[in-house]
């Protein structure tokens, strides 16, 4: 254990188990399986207690020791921490007994689960001496990205599919990021992305950096055990894209019971798709260990990786936590985003519409008891994603403005509710 790597240990293959120092690499040189972080377990159990992860500040930062950083983090340091909301109306929807909302929509600076992963990401290639840091991305990596890279001094360059939402371009230009739009799918993108990793001596949050990158989903897990008061859920759904998030979050459990911070318990870990781009449910639906890439066609645009690089471990833990996987379509994802509008008061982008509707699917058909404690995974703001369900939520009422108008208004609507 090297001083300068505080409790990282190496990066390690996660096919052969080679270790690898921690630099900016994220492929094993002899079966290019993933590297993933390793950690100094004993080290950490000395100092990440109850009593300390309580006495610091709310965010995701509280659990450092298992975050990869060496020193102190630099950039992003508000992220995490977002509210568990008990959802007893939405509960009552869909029938079951106890439900949670992990609300990363209000997450900070751009409100999704990204900020977590760019947090660790930037404050890591800072740490290696990045100056300029770039992504291929789906939407919310590109504005968390480009967010925290402002605030923090960087350069950032953004690769984004063509087709994205006109609110998540918006949301990437408007912090002078260089937005890199690529007329093609996310798979095209990250291609791309690939070989000018290669080429230029930047730090790619989701290539070159992607071991310390996807780390920071696992601070997600953290917060729910801490929020639920220190137990782990019986189920958490969760959606996918490239998968790493849900197989992170089946790490931080496991990571929480192994440092005796949390009692082990059965912790079921499903995931979410949308039908157009769902290689991962689909395999798990028929009971495979590996995926079938497909074209993305779905207005869940944050979720439309079509060939996820993250699904065949994602596959794993499913079946290693006894999880489901399901997927709704777009008319369903529209529906689900209006219900937890209307019963919770929370608006989610179309990645949310796909939790909840899946979790509704997973419910109905018993794979979630009704009688069972879950926890949805909320990751994106729907103010970013209007155009998927504009024209869908009806109208205002005009009218001039005038009492009289207003009481025929009233009126009016009273006789066709009646
Ligand atoms: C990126 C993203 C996810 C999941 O991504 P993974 O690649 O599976 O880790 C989920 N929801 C939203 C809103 C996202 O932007």
């Amino acid at each position: 254990m090297k001083e300068h790597d505080g409790f990282m240990k190496a990066l390690k293959c996660r096919e052969c188990g080679r270790e690898y120092p921690l630099t900016a690499t994220h492929v094993c040189e002899f079966d290019f399986g993933p590297l993933e972080v390793v950690y100094d377990y004993d080290r950490i159990k000395k100092s990440l207690t109850r009593a300390a992860i309580q006495s610091r500040p709310q965010t995701m930062w509280r659990y450092r020791e298992l975050l990869p950083v060496v020193n102190d983090p630099t950039v992003g340091l508000q992220a995490g921490f977002t509210p568990l909301v008990k959802a007893d109306r939405l509960a009552k929807k869909l029938g079951i007994r106890e439900l949670w909302i992990k609300n990363d929509t209000v997450n900070y600076p751009t409100l999704s689960f990204k900020d977590r992963v760019v947090s660790v990401a930037l404050s890591r290639a800072r740490e290696l001496g990045f100056d300029t840091v770039a992504c291929a991305s789906t939407g919310n990596l590109a504005n968390s990205v480009a967010a925290n890279a402002a605030s923090a001094g960087m350069k950032s360059y953004v690769f984004i599919p063509s087709d994205l939402e006109q609110g998540k371009i918006v949301n990437s230009l408007i912090y002078g990021a260089h937005v890199i739009s690529i007329k093609g799918h996310y798979d095209e993108v990250n291609r791309l992305c690939a070989e000018i990793a290669g080429k230029f001596n930047w730090a790619f949050v989701n290539v070159n950096m992607r071991p310390y990158y996807a780390e920071g989903s696992k601070s997600m897990a953290y917060e729910i055990v801490e929020q639920l008061g220190w137990r782990l859920p019986q189920h958490t759904v969760v959606p996918m894209a490239s998968g790493s998030l849900l197989t992170k979050i089946q790490k931080g459990y496991q990571e929480f019971v192994k440092l005796g911070l949390v009692a082990e318990s059965e912790a079921a870990i499903h995931g979410a798709q949308a039908t157009g781009c769902s290689p991962i449910s689909v395999a798990q639906k028929a009971g495979l260990d590996f995926f079938r890439p497909v074209k993305p066609d779905t207005i869940a645009k944050s979720l439309a990786i079509g060939t996820p690089a993250d699904g065949f471990y994602a596959l794993k833990a499913m079946k290693e936590t006894n999880g489901a996987a399901d997927d709704i379509t777009d008319d369903e994802i529209r529906d689900a985003i209006k219900l937890l509008a209307e019963t919770e008061g929370i608006f989610a982008e179309t990645a949310g519409g796909v939790t909840v509707g899946v979790a509704r699917k997973l419910i109905d058909s018993g794979k979630i008891p009704r009688d069972d404690s879950a926890v949805l995974c909320v990751t994106g703001n729907g103010l970013k994603t209007l155009d998927a369900v504009a024209g869908h939520v009806g109208k205002p009422c005009e009218i001039k403005p005038s009492l009289r108008e207003f009481e025929a208004l009233l009126a009016h609507e009273e006789k066709v509710n009646a």
